[in-house]
Protein backbone atom coordinates (compact mmCIF):
# COMPACT_ATOMS: atom_id res chain seq x y z
CA UNK A 1 0.00 0.00 0.00
CA UNK A 2 3.08 2.50 0.67
CA UNK A 3 4.51 1.81 -2.73
CA UNK A 4 0.86 2.08 -4.40
CA UNK A 5 0.77 5.64 -1.91
CA UNK A 6 3.80 6.44 -3.39
CA UNK A 7 3.29 5.78 -6.92
CA UNK A 8 -0.47 8.14 -7.29
CA UNK A 9 0.62 10.37 -4.65
CA UNK A 10 -1.51 9.59 -2.43
CA UNK A 11 -1.36 10.64 1.30
CA UNK A 12 -0.38 7.37 3.07
CA UNK A 13 -2.33 6.47 5.95
CA UNK A 14 -1.47 3.21 5.60
CA UNK A 15 1.80 2.15 7.32
CA UNK A 16 1.92 2.33 10.57
CA UNK A 17 4.81 5.16 10.75
CA UNK A 18 4.63 8.56 11.87
CA UNK A 19 5.39 11.40 9.53
CA UNK A 20 6.56 13.47 11.84
CA UNK A 21 9.75 14.50 13.24
CA UNK A 22 11.74 12.64 15.94
CA UNK A 23 12.88 15.24 19.04
CA UNK A 24 16.14 16.42 17.88
CA UNK A 25 17.49 16.10 21.46
CA UNK A 26 17.24 12.23 20.42
CA UNK A 27 19.34 12.36 17.60
CA UNK A 28 21.89 15.14 19.34
CA UNK A 29 22.40 12.00 21.68
CA UNK A 30 22.80 9.27 19.11
CA UNK A 31 25.54 11.70 17.34
CA UNK A 32 27.56 12.03 20.61
CA UNK A 33 27.60 8.83 21.08
CA UNK A 34 29.26 8.09 17.94
CA UNK A 35 31.46 11.01 18.80
CA UNK A 36 32.77 9.39 21.71
CA UNK A 37 33.56 5.90 20.22
CA UNK A 38 30.54 4.02 21.41
CA UNK A 39 30.85 2.42 18.12
CA UNK A 40 31.34 -1.21 18.42
CA UNK A 41 28.99 -4.20 19.75
CA UNK A 42 27.10 -4.13 22.50
CA UNK A 43 27.18 -7.32 24.96
CA UNK A 44 25.02 -10.05 23.30
CA UNK A 45 21.55 -9.12 25.90
CA UNK A 46 22.12 -5.45 25.16
CA UNK A 47 23.92 -3.06 27.67
CA UNK A 48 23.41 -3.39 30.99
CA UNK A 49 22.95 0.78 31.62
CA UNK A 50 19.45 0.23 29.34
CA UNK A 51 18.36 -2.89 30.79
CA UNK A 52 18.35 -1.46 33.86
CA UNK A 53 16.40 1.32 32.67
CA UNK A 54 13.64 -0.94 30.88
CA UNK A 55 13.51 -2.93 34.29
CA UNK A 56 12.76 0.62 35.90
CA UNK A 57 9.94 1.66 33.07
CA UNK A 58 8.28 -1.52 33.66
CA UNK A 59 8.55 -1.51 37.57
CA UNK A 60 6.82 1.73 37.13
CA UNK A 61 4.69 1.60 34.73
CA UNK A 62 3.30 -2.27 36.11
CA UNK A 63 4.74 -2.32 39.30
CA UNK A 64 6.56 -5.84 38.59
CA UNK A 65 10.14 -6.78 38.35
CA UNK A 66 12.06 -8.11 35.51
CA UNK A 67 15.90 -8.88 36.68
CA UNK A 68 18.36 -6.14 34.09
CA UNK A 69 20.87 -9.31 34.41
CA UNK A 70 18.96 -12.36 33.21
CA UNK A 71 15.32 -11.28 32.00
CA UNK A 72 15.64 -8.36 30.43
CA UNK A 73 17.54 -8.74 26.24
CA UNK A 74 17.56 -6.27 23.64
CA UNK A 75 16.43 -6.69 20.58
CA UNK A 76 16.74 -5.58 16.64
CA UNK A 77 12.78 -3.84 17.06
CA UNK A 78 9.72 -5.83 18.26
CA UNK A 79 9.65 -8.46 15.13
CA UNK A 80 13.05 -9.88 16.01
CA UNK A 81 11.90 -10.82 19.33
CA UNK A 82 8.84 -12.05 18.42
CA UNK A 83 10.87 -14.20 16.17
CA UNK A 84 13.32 -15.15 18.73
CA UNK A 85 10.54 -16.22 21.09
CA UNK A 86 8.52 -18.22 18.34
CA UNK A 87 11.82 -20.13 17.36
CA UNK A 88 12.45 -20.63 21.57
CA UNK A 89 8.67 -22.67 21.95
CA UNK A 90 7.81 -23.71 18.23
CA UNK A 91 8.72 -27.39 17.11
CA UNK A 92 7.52 -28.93 13.98
CA UNK A 93 3.12 -29.82 14.52
CA UNK A 94 3.10 -27.20 17.57
CA UNK A 95 0.23 -25.42 17.70
CA UNK A 96 -0.25 -21.72 18.12
CA UNK A 97 -3.41 -19.98 18.52
CA UNK A 98 -3.71 -16.03 17.41
CA UNK A 99 -6.25 -13.58 16.95
CA UNK A 100 -7.13 -12.40 13.89
CA UNK A 101 -7.10 -9.70 12.52
CA UNK A 102 -3.69 -9.93 13.62
CA UNK A 103 0.05 -8.53 13.13
CA UNK A 104 1.09 -10.06 9.70
CA UNK A 105 4.59 -11.31 10.96
CA UNK A 106 3.22 -14.24 13.45
CA UNK A 107 1.71 -16.66 11.41
CA UNK A 108 4.56 -16.55 8.95
CA UNK A 109 7.13 -17.15 11.88
CA UNK A 110 4.87 -19.89 13.57
CA UNK A 111 4.82 -21.75 9.97
CA UNK A 112 8.62 -21.51 9.23
CA UNK A 113 9.39 -23.32 12.71
CA UNK A 114 7.05 -26.16 11.24
CA UNK A 115 4.18 -24.84 13.75
CA UNK A 116 0.56 -24.76 13.11
CA UNK A 117 -1.78 -22.08 13.18
CA UNK A 118 -5.37 -21.80 14.64
CA UNK A 119 -7.10 -18.28 14.13
CA UNK A 120 -9.69 -17.09 16.32
CA UNK A 121 -11.15 -14.66 13.68
CA UNK A 122 -12.59 -11.04 16.31
CA UNK A 123 -15.28 -9.54 14.73
CA UNK A 124 -15.98 -6.02 14.15
CA UNK A 125 -17.63 -3.90 15.53
CA UNK A 126 -16.32 -4.67 19.04
CA UNK A 127 -13.57 -7.52 17.81
CA UNK A 128 -14.53 -9.38 21.21
CA UNK A 129 -13.17 -12.24 21.95
CA UNK A 130 -15.43 -15.86 22.47
CA UNK A 131 -13.50 -17.45 25.06
CA UNK A 132 -15.48 -20.84 24.94
CA UNK A 133 -14.76 -21.09 21.01
CA UNK A 134 -11.19 -20.41 22.20
CA UNK A 135 -11.16 -23.15 24.60
CA UNK A 136 -12.46 -25.34 22.51
CA UNK A 137 -9.08 -24.51 19.74
CA UNK A 138 -6.76 -25.84 22.59
CA UNK A 139 -5.42 -29.26 22.40
CA UNK A 140 -2.61 -31.33 23.85
CA UNK A 141 -0.14 -29.86 20.69
CA UNK A 142 -1.06 -26.47 21.61
CA UNK A 143 2.38 -24.66 22.57
CA UNK A 144 1.33 -21.13 22.19
CA UNK A 145 -0.83 -18.19 22.42
CA UNK A 146 -0.07 -14.96 20.64
CA UNK A 147 -1.92 -11.83 22.55
CA UNK A 148 -1.66 -7.93 21.44
CA UNK A 149 -2.95 -5.12 23.36
CA UNK A 150 -3.47 -2.19 22.46
CA UNK A 151 -4.29 -4.14 19.20
CA UNK A 152 -3.25 -3.98 15.68
CA UNK A 153 -4.90 -3.55 13.84
CA UNK A 154 -8.18 -3.01 15.75
CA UNK A 155 -7.10 -0.61 18.70
CA UNK A 156 -8.86 -2.93 20.84
CA UNK A 157 -7.48 -3.38 24.85
CA UNK A 158 -7.29 -6.82 26.89
CA UNK A 159 -9.60 -6.53 29.47
CA UNK A 160 -9.92 -7.98 33.08
CA UNK A 161 -12.10 -11.08 31.44
CA UNK A 162 -10.01 -11.48 29.03
CA UNK A 163 -6.75 -12.17 31.05
CA UNK A 164 -9.32 -14.23 33.52
CA UNK A 165 -9.83 -16.52 30.51
CA UNK A 166 -5.99 -16.99 29.53
CA UNK A 167 -5.55 -17.91 33.24
CA UNK A 168 -8.12 -20.35 33.40
CA UNK A 169 -7.10 -22.16 30.01
CA UNK A 170 -2.91 -21.92 30.53
CA UNK A 171 -3.40 -22.85 34.18
CA UNK A 172 -2.25 -26.60 34.38
CA UNK A 173 -0.38 -26.31 30.79
CA UNK A 174 2.96 -26.04 29.02
CA UNK A 175 1.33 -23.18 27.19
CA UNK A 176 3.51 -20.27 26.26
CA UNK A 177 2.37 -16.85 25.52
CA UNK A 178 4.17 -14.07 23.49
CA UNK A 179 2.50 -10.85 24.66
CA UNK A 180 3.31 -8.10 21.74
CA UNK A 181 2.61 -4.80 23.83
CA UNK A 182 4.83 -2.28 21.48
CA UNK A 183 1.53 -0.52 21.51
CA UNK A 184 1.35 -0.65 25.89
CA UNK A 185 2.53 2.80 26.48
CA UNK A 186 -0.29 4.25 23.78
CA UNK A 187 -3.59 3.57 25.92
CA UNK A 188 -6.91 6.38 25.67
CA UNK A 189 -9.32 7.23 28.09
CA UNK A 190 -7.33 6.50 31.28
CA UNK A 191 -7.80 3.03 31.34
CA UNK A 192 -4.97 0.91 32.27
CA UNK A 193 -3.07 -1.41 30.24
CA UNK A 194 -3.13 -4.93 31.12
CA UNK A 195 0.22 -6.28 30.77
CA UNK A 196 0.78 -9.54 31.21
CA UNK A 197 3.75 -8.88 33.58
CA UNK A 198 1.31 -8.15 36.54
CA UNK A 199 -0.30 -11.46 36.31
CA UNK A 200 2.02 -13.85 38.11
CA UNK A 201 0.25 -16.40 36.81
CA UNK A 202 0.55 -15.49 33.53
CA UNK A 203 4.05 -13.45 33.90
CA UNK A 204 5.98 -17.28 34.34
CA UNK A 205 5.03 -18.44 30.84
CA UNK A 206 4.82 -15.09 29.15
CA UNK A 207 7.71 -13.42 26.44
CA UNK A 208 7.03 -9.63 26.55
CA UNK A 209 7.74 -7.84 23.36
CA UNK A 210 7.91 -4.24 22.75
CA UNK A 211 9.80 -1.62 20.50
CA UNK A 212 11.39 1.83 20.63
CA UNK A 213 10.47 2.65 17.48
CA UNK A 214 6.63 3.09 19.08
CA UNK A 215 7.51 5.31 21.57
CA UNK A 216 10.61 7.51 20.17
CA UNK A 217 8.48 7.30 16.82
CA UNK A 218 11.75 5.95 14.91
CA UNK A 219 10.61 3.03 13.36
CA UNK A 220 13.64 2.95 11.29
CA UNK A 221 15.60 1.79 14.01
CA UNK A 222 14.32 -1.01 14.83
CA UNK A 223 14.84 -1.61 18.65
CA UNK A 224 13.30 -3.23 21.02
CA UNK A 225 13.27 -5.39 23.68
CA UNK A 226 12.20 -9.02 25.42
CA UNK A 227 10.94 -9.65 28.97
CA UNK A 228 10.70 -13.10 30.57
CA UNK A 229 11.62 -15.00 33.60
CA UNK A 230 15.17 -16.52 33.87
CA UNK A 231 14.31 -19.90 32.44
CA UNK A 232 12.52 -18.59 29.61
CA UNK A 233 15.17 -15.77 28.73
CA UNK A 234 18.04 -18.41 29.18
CA UNK A 235 16.32 -20.15 26.12
CA UNK A 236 15.26 -16.96 24.35
CA UNK A 237 19.38 -15.47 24.39
CA UNK A 238 20.55 -19.07 23.32
CA UNK A 239 18.93 -18.35 19.75
CA UNK A 240 19.36 -14.89 19.67
CA UNK A 241 23.15 -14.92 20.35
CA UNK A 242 23.10 -16.09 16.63
CA UNK A 243 20.74 -14.41 15.35
CA UNK A 244 21.46 -11.33 16.23
CA UNK A 245 24.38 -10.88 18.61
CA UNK A 246 24.77 -7.42 19.30
CA UNK A 247 22.10 -4.42 18.71
CA UNK A 248 22.98 -0.97 17.11
CA UNK A 249 25.60 0.41 20.42
CA UNK A 250 25.17 3.84 20.08
CA UNK A 251 21.74 4.15 19.72
CA UNK A 252 21.41 1.82 22.60
CA UNK A 253 23.01 4.04 25.00
CA UNK A 254 21.20 7.27 23.44
CA UNK A 255 17.98 5.61 24.06
CA UNK A 256 19.16 4.58 27.67
CA UNK A 257 19.80 8.79 28.25
CA UNK A 258 16.54 10.30 26.78
CA UNK A 259 14.68 7.85 28.80
CA UNK A 260 15.79 8.80 31.92
CA UNK A 261 15.84 12.73 30.77
CA UNK A 262 12.08 12.32 30.27
CA UNK A 263 12.22 10.32 33.91
CA UNK A 264 11.25 7.35 31.75
CA UNK A 265 7.86 9.10 30.97
CA UNK A 266 7.29 9.82 27.22
CA UNK A 267 3.44 11.20 27.70
CA UNK A 268 1.96 9.45 24.73
CA UNK A 269 -1.35 8.51 26.03
CA UNK A 270 -2.21 12.31 26.02
CA UNK A 271 0.13 13.20 22.81
CA UNK A 272 -1.38 10.49 20.50
CA UNK A 273 -5.36 10.81 22.29
CA UNK A 274 -5.07 14.26 21.24
CA UNK A 275 -4.39 13.15 17.29
CA UNK A 276 -6.88 10.37 18.13
CA UNK A 277 -9.68 12.78 19.20
CA UNK A 278 -8.84 15.28 16.18
CA UNK A 279 -8.81 12.56 13.65
CA UNK A 280 -11.94 10.82 14.90
CA UNK A 281 -13.57 14.70 14.82
CA UNK A 282 -13.02 15.29 11.21
CA UNK A 283 -14.16 11.74 10.44
CA UNK A 284 -17.19 12.37 11.43
CA UNK A 285 -17.88 14.51 8.96
CA UNK A 286 -17.51 11.72 6.47
CA UNK A 287 -19.73 8.93 5.11
CA UNK A 288 -17.87 5.79 7.01
CA UNK A 289 -18.73 4.92 10.54
CA UNK A 290 -16.14 4.99 13.04
CA UNK A 291 -15.28 1.99 15.40
CA UNK A 292 -13.64 2.59 18.92
CA UNK A 293 -10.30 2.99 19.19
CA UNK A 294 -8.72 2.27 22.92
CA UNK A 295 -5.04 2.11 21.90
CA UNK A 296 -2.23 2.00 19.42
CA UNK A 297 -2.67 4.78 16.59
CA UNK A 298 -4.78 2.72 14.50
CA UNK A 299 -8.31 3.88 13.43
CA UNK A 300 -10.68 1.33 11.98
CA UNK A 301 -13.57 2.29 9.55
CA UNK A 302 -16.35 0.70 8.23
CA UNK A 303 -17.97 1.61 5.04
CA UNK A 304 -20.99 -1.20 5.26
CA UNK A 305 -23.50 2.00 4.52
CA UNK A 306 -21.14 3.45 1.77
CA UNK A 307 -20.69 0.50 -0.59
CA UNK A 308 -20.58 -3.27 -1.28
CA UNK A 309 -17.24 -4.01 -2.78
CA UNK A 310 -14.26 -5.73 -1.40
CA UNK A 311 -12.42 -3.82 1.47
CA UNK A 312 -8.61 -4.26 -1.01
CA UNK A 313 -11.09 -2.98 -4.33
CA UNK A 314 -11.95 0.03 -2.16
CA UNK A 315 -8.62 0.73 -0.77
CA UNK A 316 -7.25 0.87 -4.13
CA UNK A 317 -9.92 3.26 -5.36
CA UNK A 318 -8.83 5.25 -2.08
CA UNK A 319 -5.56 5.53 -3.43
CA UNK A 320 -6.15 5.88 -7.12
CA UNK A 321 -9.15 8.20 -7.06
CA UNK A 322 -9.47 9.88 -3.68
CA UNK A 323 -5.17 10.04 -3.04
CA UNK A 324 -5.87 8.20 0.55
CA UNK A 325 -3.79 4.88 1.70
CA UNK A 326 -5.21 3.02 4.15
CA UNK A 327 -4.41 -0.83 4.61
CA UNK A 328 -8.04 -3.34 4.28
CA UNK A 329 -8.24 -5.41 7.09
CA UNK A 330 -8.62 -8.32 5.71
CA UNK A 331 -5.07 -8.94 4.97
CA UNK A 332 -4.72 -9.31 8.31
CA UNK A 333 -6.96 -12.71 8.06
CA UNK A 334 -5.05 -15.58 7.20
CA UNK A 335 -8.15 -16.40 5.50
CA UNK A 336 -8.73 -12.90 3.61
CA UNK A 337 -12.02 -13.03 5.41
CA UNK A 338 -13.96 -9.38 4.50
CA UNK A 339 -16.02 -7.38 7.59
CA UNK A 340 -15.89 -4.77 5.13
CA UNK A 341 -13.26 -2.36 7.64
CA UNK A 342 -10.23 -0.42 6.59
CA UNK A 343 -7.29 0.57 8.94
CA UNK A 344 -5.97 4.23 9.07
CA UNK A 345 -2.74 5.29 11.12
CA UNK A 346 -2.86 8.70 12.86
CA UNK A 347 0.22 8.58 13.62
CA UNK A 348 0.60 11.91 11.28
CA UNK A 349 0.85 15.41 11.86
CA UNK A 350 -2.53 17.46 12.08
CA UNK A 351 -2.23 18.76 8.50
CA UNK A 352 -1.82 15.21 6.93
CA UNK A 353 -4.98 13.74 9.03
CA UNK A 354 -6.69 16.91 7.78
CA UNK A 355 -6.10 16.69 4.04
CA UNK A 356 -6.79 13.22 4.17
CA UNK A 357 -9.93 13.61 5.74
CA UNK A 358 -10.79 16.49 3.02
CA UNK A 359 -10.49 13.73 0.65
CA UNK A 360 -12.10 10.75 2.40
CA UNK A 361 -15.39 13.43 2.52
CA UNK A 362 -15.81 13.56 -0.97
CA UNK A 363 -17.11 9.19 -0.92
N1 LIG B 1 3.98 -5.80 16.75
C1 LIG B 1 3.03 -4.99 16.27
C2 LIG B 1 1.63 -5.21 16.71
C3 LIG B 1 3.37 -3.95 15.39
O1 LIG B 1 2.41 -3.16 14.93
C4 LIG B 1 4.73 -3.78 15.03
C5 LIG B 1 5.15 -2.69 14.07
N2 LIG B 1 4.29 -2.40 13.05
C6 LIG B 1 5.68 -4.65 15.55
C7 LIG B 1 5.27 -5.65 16.40
C8 LIG B 1 7.11 -4.59 15.15
O2 LIG B 1 7.89 -3.63 15.75
P1 LIG B 1 9.32 -3.30 15.12
O3 LIG B 1 9.12 -2.35 14.00
O4 LIG B 1 10.09 -2.73 16.26
O5 LIG B 1 9.91 -4.60 14.65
Amino acid sequence: MTALAVKHNAINLSQGFPDFDIDTELIKMVNKEMKDGNNQYAPMPGILRLRHTVSKLIENNYNSFYSPEDEITITAGGTQAIYTAIATIIKPNDEAIIFEPAYDCYTPIVKAFGGLVKAFEMQPPFFDIDWDMVKKMVTSNTKLIIINSPQNPTGRLLKHQDIEQLKIITKNTDIFIISDEVYGQIVFDNQEHLSLSKFPELKERTFITASFGKILHCTGWKVGYCLAPQNLMKEFRKIHQFLVFSVNTPIQFAIDSYLNKNNLNLKLPEFYQKKRDFFRTLLKQTRFTLLKCEGSYFQNLSYQNISDEKDVELAMRLIKDFKVACIPNSSFYSKNTDFKTLRFCFAKKEETLQKAVENLMKI
